[in-house]
This record gives C-alpha cells, sequence and structure tokens, in this order.
C-alpha cells in the first residue's frame, strides 16, 4: 500500500475529530492534482465508491480553456461526466492541512467504467501491465528541481511576474550555509511528505540562487509518478503557507540553469532481484538492461514531447548547464541524455536526464517503458558508452529543439501508436499543438524590446 491510512482508520480519525475533510483528486495531463474537497462523513458514506468530475478536466490547458480539437471531448460531445473512482490504497494524511486527508482517483468512462485510456495513470497502468506480463516491475524515482523566491505567488503575481528574486542570493549546490536559510520551508516539506507515506530521502540545494532539489526513495512506477505529483503540489503549497513563490517552470531566466525531473529506473523480477545487474557483464549491466537502455536512447525522439511539454521546455537544452542536449550515454558522466549510476552494483541503473521539471510522471515513465520494452522485444545493441564533453559530441543525435520538432516526431512514432493506440496519441498531439498555437499567436516582450525603434 503506497498510502498510510486506510479506509477503517479514517473512520476513526472521523469519529475522533481529528480528520474533517478528504481531498478526491485525479491527475490531469499537466500532472496537476484536480478534484472535490469532501466532508469526511460524505467521503466515508459515499464518495470512497466513487465520484464525478467534468470530462474537460482531461483535455483543458493550463489556464483551464476548452481548447479546440480533442476527439474524446467537446462542446459538441456536451462536456460529461467522467467517474473519478478513489485508488484507496493511496488513501493518506495531508498533514500540512489540518484535518485533512487525500485519496488520488483513476478516471473512468461513465457509462462503462473502463478506465479513460489517455488518462495519466491509466497510461502508466497499461505499460505497468505490459511489464507485469513479462514477469518485471520498473522501480523508478524522479528528481523534483525547482527555484524557490523571495516573494510569494501573490506578490510575484501582481509585479507581472517582474519581482522575480530567488530567495537566495548564489550558487546552492550541496551548500548547507545556503540552505539553512530555507529550513522554514524544506524541514517542514520533508518532514509532511514523511508524514504522508512519502518515503523522503533528502532535500539539497541545485545549481543556482534559489534552487532546490527533492529526492525520493524509489518505488515502483505508479507509486513513484503518485509521489511526484503530491510531492510537487506539496512544494508548491507549502511555499504558499511561508508567503514564498515556487515554480517548477524549466526555465524561468535565459542566464539561469534550468531545472529538471531525472528519472532513475531499473527492472526488477517480481522475486525482487535487481534484472538489470549481471555480475559478470561489464559494468554489471545485463543484456535486459542493455536492451532496454538502447531502446530509451533510439526512441527518445519520440518521446521527448512528453518530458518536455512546453514551449519553455526546450529552452533548458543548452550546452554546458547540465541539461543534456545528445542523446547518449555515459558512464556517470553529466553531460549524456543518460547516465549509468550505481554501475557493478544490485543498485545499477540508468538515469534519463532529458525530462524537465514540467514534465507529467505518469507519462514520462509511461513513455520510457514502452520505449525500453521495445528495445527489449527488439533485443537492440546498446551502442559503447561516450565520454569526454557529450555536449560537443558532433554526429550524435541530439534533442529535438523545440516543441515542433518533438510533435512531429511523436505524430511519427509508430512504437508509442502501438504502445497507446492512435487515439491517445493524437489526444496528446492536439494538446501539444495548442501549446504551439497559442504561442504563435501572442506578441512576446522580447519582440517589442527588440524591434519597437529598430525594426
Ligand atoms: P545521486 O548521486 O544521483 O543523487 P542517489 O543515490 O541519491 O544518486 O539516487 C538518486 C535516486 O535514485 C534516488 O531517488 C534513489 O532512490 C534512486 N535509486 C536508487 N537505486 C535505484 C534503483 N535501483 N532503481 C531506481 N532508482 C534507484
Amino acid at each position: 500500500m503506497a498510502g498510510n491510512l486506510t479506509l477503517d482508520a479514517l473512520k476513526l480519525a472521523a469519529a475522533e475529530g481529528r480528520i474533517d475533510t478528504v481531498l478526491a483528486c485525479i491527475v490531469d495531463m499537466q500532472g496537476r492534482l484536480m478534484g472535490k474537497r469532501f466532508h469526511v462523513q460524505h467521503f466515508l458514506t459515499s464518495a470512497h465508491e466513487e465520484t464525478h468530475c467534468c470530462n474537460y478536466l482531461l483535455a483543458t490547458d493550463l489556464e483551464m480553456y476548452t481548447v479546440a480539437g480533442y476527439a474524446a471531448t467537446s462542446w459538441a460531445g456536451g462536456y460529461g461526466d467522467y467517474v473519478m473512482k478513489p485508488d484507496l490504497s493511496t488513501l493518506r494524511l495531508v498533514p500540512w492541512l489540518e484535518g485533512t486527508a487525500m485519496v488520488l482517483c483513476d478516471v473512468q468512462d461513465h457509462h462503462t467504467h473502463a478506465d479513460v485510456p489517455h488518462s495519466p495513470r491509466a497510461l502508466l497502468k497499461t505499460q505497468v501491465a505490459r511489464l507485469d506480463a513479462l514477469g518485471l516491475t520498473a522501480m523508478m524515482a524522479t528528481e523534483l528541481e525547482f527555484f524557490l523566491f523571495a516573494r510569494s505567488f501573490d506578490e510575484i503575481r501582481k509585479s507581472g511576474f517582474r519581482d522575480l528574486e530567488p530567495i537566495s542570493a548564489y550558487n546552492e549546490d550541496y551548500h548547507i550555509l545556503a540552505t539553512t536559510k530555507e529550513e522554514h520551508v524544506m524541514r517542514p516539506l520533508r518532514n509532511h511528505l514523511y508524514a504522508a507515506g512519502i518515503p523522503v530521502e533528502n532535500t539539497k540545494g541545485e545549481a543556482e540562487a534559489g534552487q532546490e532539489e527533492l529526492n525520493i526513495r524509489y518505488a515502483d512506477a505508479l507509486t513513484c509518478a503518485d509521489y511526484h505529483s503530491i510531492a510537487k503540489h506539496a512544494v508548491k503549497e507549502i511555499a504558499w503557507q511561508h508567503g514564498h513563490g515556487v515554480t517548477f517552470l524549466p526555465k524561468w531566466h535565459k542566464d539561469r540553469t534550468g531545472s529538471s525531473a531525472h528519472v532513475h529506473q531499473s527492472l526488477w523480477t517480481k522475486d525482487g532481484k535487481p534484472a538489470f545487474f549481471d555480475p559478470s557483464k561489464p559494468h554489471g549491466m545485463s543484456d535486459l538492461m542493455r536492451q532496454y537502455m538502447a531502446g530509451l536512447i533510439k526512441y527518445a525522439p519520440d518521446y521527448t514531447y512528453f518530458l518536455a511539454p512546453y514551449i519553455n521546455s526546450y529552452k533548458r537544452f543548452q550546452k554546458g548547464t547540465f541539461a543534456p542536449t545528445r542523446m547518449v550515454w555515459s558512464i556517470d558522466n553529466r553531460t549524456a541524455g543518460f547516465r549509468l549510476c550505481g554501475e557493478d552494483t544490485k543498485g545499477v541503473r540508468v538515469e534519463c536526464r532529458i525530462g524537465g521539471s514540467d514534465l507529467n510522471p505518469y507519462l514520462a515513465l509511461a513513455v520510457q517503458i514502452a520505449a525500453g520494452l521495445r528495445g527489449i522485444e527488439e533485443k537492440l545493441d546498446l551502442a559503447p558508452a561516450m565520454t569526454g564533453d557529450l555536449y560537443e559530441a558532433q554526429k550524435t543525435p541530439q534533442i529535438p529543439r523545440n516543441l515542433r520538432d518533438a510533435l512531429s516526431a511523436l505524430n511519427a512514432s509508430s512504437m508509442l501508436r502501438e504502445a497507446f493506440g492512435d487515439k491517445v496519441v493524437d489526444h496528446y498531439l492536439r494538446a501539444g499543438e495548442w501549446e504551439q498555437e497559442e504561442f504563435d499567436r501572442v506578441v512576446t516582450d522580447y519582440e517589442i524590446a527588440r524591434g519597437f525603434e529598430r525594426a
């Protein structure tokens, strides 16, 4: 069980007046928690079975706009309901909110009660089931990077997003002194998440002023994605409670390092043996691991959209910034898209460094499992590891340069179309196209400042 509360324990907590509110949440396409706040008694008498939400929640953009062009959901279709089916194994306390518990819900068709295929949780469950059929489990961990600001969300918004002063004054990578000054936010974050059943390993300063990293212990893929979504939500709420704004934008300033969401991954057998480890092979990498990694690398262009879903995501891929630009692998070398970690140990694993802090973890993990599985099915050969400064690795495949290129690669991906079905791929293509269309429509500050007088 990934949560830390049973229904019986919730009943007791309600009877004793310790819990009065239950958040029932789905995860939307952007990876956000969306849902309702239930009085605990109504949750216990009825909503723990199911509740409902408008089906536009899996077809909006960040602004909650009703985007046209989706086959699944539209004005013509009347924007009906989806079922929100609580996954009671995720029931947990929300210690940073008074008297509150939370449950994550699967999104189901209102009539058939089948999982809605383009719902992020369903997408990941489908790929986990494919691994399961092979007797394998994916163990994964996502690193959450973000920036913490001196002022609150409201103050920053009222300044037109100009008053963006990071909470610290200098690069705080591994910096104990700088991070001590941020403990009024980061300590409650670690402790509240831990008390919510999310096994936080640590937080640390990252490679910029005000940049933070949160690490959570690896878990099976669905649990890992659940942890990530709840933790990201908690970062925003706990920062807000302390009067600070945070951002998970991958690149909020052109001169500052970007924020990523690296994904560590390894496959295990059902009886808990690390299937990536073979002590008789170079670096302790089993044949299965080599094939999985070869699939991850070969199909990286196909799935980059899911690791970098917005216009801004692509601004992060700059050389000399620790964000990768090349789809190559290396041994413990942070300039590559894929880094081998834990070589020659049972913890041997691959870290995909492409994803930005704005990724939806369910989608990001699902597409990587699909790519790795295809590598296993095709028994792909893994090219030799690369060494040196891989920003300079000419003639190696590059990460798509922008959203348009990533969307073209997604559209053309037979691997993802076979793994998820055309309807799901077309749904997300539409989401990506909309981001591009909206951006193409606006006139940016940059264009005005550059051309107003001089053009
Ligand atoms: P780093 O030196 O990159 O910070 P860590 O040892 O802190 O590496 O691990 C980074 C992440 O990898 C952590 O979240 C950890 O739980 C996860 N991790 C460790 N072992 C494995 C594994 N075998 N499979 C997947 N993730 C793992």
